[in-house]
């Protein structure tokens, strides 16, 4: 019985995390979201903010 109780909880844990990532996608942390800005250099990693080029390659010299 109580095994039911826990596992009809769980299921209502999941259930909410879902809908809540379905109408409330800017409230996650950022851990969980999908990464869409802050592009990075495929070179050495740094983050490209307010440019699309990297110093790293060519003209930063
Ligand atoms: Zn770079």
């Amino acid at each position: 019985m109580l095994f039911k109780i826990i596992f009809v909880f769980l299921l209502l844990m999941v259930l909410v995390a879902l809908v809540g990532r379905v109408l409330f996608p800017s409230a996650l942390p950022r851990v969980l979201r999908k990464r869409k800005g802050a592009p990075r250099c495929a070179d050495c990693g740094r983050y490209l903010i307010g440019r699309t080029t990297c110093d790293c390659k060519g003209g930063g010299k």
